[in-house]
Parts: C-alpha cells; structure tokens; sequence
C-alpha cells in the first residue's frame, strides 16, 4: 500500500501532487486541491502564493518529504521561466513560459459553435472574406483543429498542410471532420515562425494564434472580449512575442555557427522536453515513446 509522504500513514484514498502521493487528509491540511492546478497570473503571484503556501506548511508540522515536494514544485515553475497564466473565458487556459506555452482546454467548457462562429466573425472583420471560411461545417472543423492542437508539429497527428490544402480546393467538408483530442498542447517557440493577434472588440472575441509558414504547424488561443481581458492580452502577446523573436534569432545564428554540434544536442534536448511532458502527465508513455523513436529515427 502506498504511503502519505506528508504524515507516513498507508491509504487507500491517494492525491497525487508532482509525483507524490499524498492522503486525503493531509491534502485538505494543505488546501492542496485549491492550488496545485491554480493558475498563476504572473511570477509575483506565484512567488507570494509559494511562500504562504510553504510556511503553512511548515507551521502544521508535515514530514520533511511533503515540505521539499511543493519547494520542488514552485522552483520547477520559477526554472521553467514562468510569466503568466490566464484564462481565456471560452474553456481555454494558457500558461506562459520564456521558451514556450501550455494552451489547454476544457472539453466541458469550449463551446465548438459559439466559438467557431465568433472566430469567423473576427477574421472576417480583420481579413477579406475567404471562400472556405464561410462553409459553417468547415468553420467547425477548423476551430476543433485549432483548438485541440491538432495542426500543431509538435502535437500528436495530423499533417495540417495537407488540410489547409484540401480546405484551399474546397473539398467536400466533412472530409475535412478530424475527432478531437483535448490534450494540453505544448508551443514550442522555436517551432513557429510568427503569431498573430487579434484583440478582442465589441462582440468580437479574441485569439493568439501560433503559425509556421513553412510547414503550416498551427495552433490557437481564444478569449472572450471582457475589460480586463482586453487589457491584458496585449501585454501577454508583447511578452510572448518579444520570446519568439529572440528564439528565432538564436536559431539563425546557430544554424549559421560553423562546425556546430547543436543539431545532436537538440535531438536529446527534445527528448528531455517530451520527457518532462511525460512527467507532467501532458502525454502518456506510449506516447513519449513514440515521439523518442522518431526523434532518434529508430
Ligand atoms: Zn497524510
């Protein structure tokens, strides 16, 4: 039987918290099912949330185990470049990283029509009207993709250039159907080229949309058009774009370093990155191994 490391007692009833299993009582002690998903609107509140959160836990006098477990944890979010986190209001939630993104959504909450709707409204607004996009069954199909990341590079699937394509010729639209998968999609900075934004305006919702114009790896954020919303997605794109730029930079100039060795590097370097997805519980191991495979092309 597994083991509380909060207070060493066996239980049956188990909250597993960064790898740790917790009881249920010691969890409550800790308000652990309050924060452990809470999402952080920037590093301040994540640095004051952390020392309230560690000093309450010292004072109730838990094991050493469960005080170093949640230290671990906020240090992890500090590493890992933590920025913002922000929920979007239509069942979409991203958290913002230094070298990438963590766009999730609720399958509960995201609404495919109201938000596929609202988005053809919006691009329509900001763009000539394209044929494709007026199809309502297609407008469907395009935003359950984006959504759920599945014209992502990195995510698991679907060769998006090829439905771009197929959307371009006006292929019948329920060709174009593709089931949906609402795993966290995980945006790599490095693997797209430019992102778009569009504020939310009146009735017009907003989004944040990630694009690779080589390969057309794509993804999409979407948020409803409140007064803080509308304030703070600017500042978010700004920070996200300001990475991006950096990110592609640093690319160019060490694809153009001679004798480098960074390609072999960034073979393992990926791996460690979809490991750590792996130990997040992003993605599950049959995955993980998938993905290693083909990174070392076994
Ligand atoms: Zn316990």
């Amino acid at each position: 039987m597994k083991k509380c490391i909060a207070c060493g007692k066996s239980v049956l009833l188990t909250d597993e918290f960064n790898g740790k299993t917790f009881c249920k009582t010691c969890s409550l002690k800790m308000h652990l099912p309050f924060w452990k998903n809470k999402l952080y609107s920037d590093m301040k509140e994540l640095e004051s949330q952390r020392d309230k959160i560690i000093n309450n836990i010292v004072s109730q006098g838990f094991l050493e185990d469960a005080i170093a477990c949640v230290k671990e944890y906020f240090a992890a979010e500090e590493q890992n470049g933590f920025a913002y986190g922000q929920d979007g209001g239509l069942g979409q939630t991203i958290k913002v990283y230094g070298n990438h993104c963590i766009i999730n959504t609720d399958k509960n909450k995201f609404d495919i029509d109201e938000v596929s709707k609202e988005y053809v409204k919006t691009v329509n607004s900001t763009k000539p009207k394209t044929n494709f996009l007026s199809d309502p069954e297609f407008q469907r199909s395009l935003v359950k993709g984006l959504s759920s990341g599945r014209f992502l590079k990195t995510g698991i699937g679907l060769a998006s250039t090829a439905f771009f394509d197929a959307a371009r010729k006006e292929i019948i639209p329920e060709k174009a159907q593709i089931t949906v998968q609402y795993t966290p999609v995980y945006v790599r900075y490095t693997d797209f080229s430019n992102i778009e934004f569009a504020n939310a305006a009146g009735e017009n919702i907003g989004y944040l949309r990630f694009f690779n114009g080589n390969n057309g790896a794509e993804t999409i954020f979407f948020f409803r058009g409140t007064g803080k919303l509308k304030k703070r997605m600017p500042i978010i794109y700004a920070y996200i774009n300001e990475c991006l730029s950096k990110n592609i930079s640093n690319n160019q100039l060490q694809n153009s370093l001679p004798y480098n060795s960074s390609s072999e590097h960034n073979i393992f370097d990926e791996i460690r990155e979809y490991k750590n997805l792996l130990d997040d519980g992003i993605i599950s191991q049959e995955e993980f191994e998938i993905k290693k495979k083909e990174i070392l092309k076994l």
